[in-house]
Order: C-alpha cells, then sequence, then structure tokens
C-alpha cells in the first residue's frame, strides 16, 4: 500500500515540475518576442524589417545582409 501512495506522489511531484517548465518556457519566449519588437530597420535594398542590432549601416542606409548592402551600390 505505501508503495502505491509512493508512486502517487512521485506522478503529482512529475507533474508539478513539468507544468513550472512549461510556465518558464512560455515566459521566457514572450520576453524575448518584446525585444525583438523594440528597434526594427527597415533594409534599403528589400524593404525587410530587421532589429537595429543586426542591421548593416552604411553612409545612413540600412540593409538587412552585406549582400543587399552590395546590391545596392551596383546599382547605382
Ligand atoms: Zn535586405
Amino acid at each position: 500500500m505505501s508503495r502505491l501512495l509512493l508512486i502517487l506522489v512521485l506522478i503529482i511531484l512529475a507533474a508539478l515540475i513539468y507544468r513550472r517548465i512549461l510556465q518558464y518556457k512560455k515566459q521566457t519566449t514572450t520576453s524575448s518576442k518584446r525585444i525583438v519588437a523594440k528597434n526594427m530597420v527597415r533594409c534599403n535594398y528589400c524593404g525587410v524589417h530587421v532589429p537595429e542590432d543586426e542591421v548593416i549601416n552604411d553612409n545612413n542606409h540600412n540593409y538587412s545582409s552585406e549582400e543587399h548592402k552590395q546590391l545596392e551600390q551596383n546599382k547605382q
């Protein structure tokens, strides 16, 4: 009988830990989304919005990648 009780307690504990992990994951994903939505800059070549810290800046023009910077310069 005591074995059954022990198993039951273990199942309840596992369920509680699992719920904690799910809550933690939810919190981290919502907070990271908030950071991404903070400062977005438009690429001068393709028009895609890129996070400010990932953007490539050249003479006050913003580009989503080194490739787009070069393509825009080749156009001129
Ligand atoms: Zn681009």
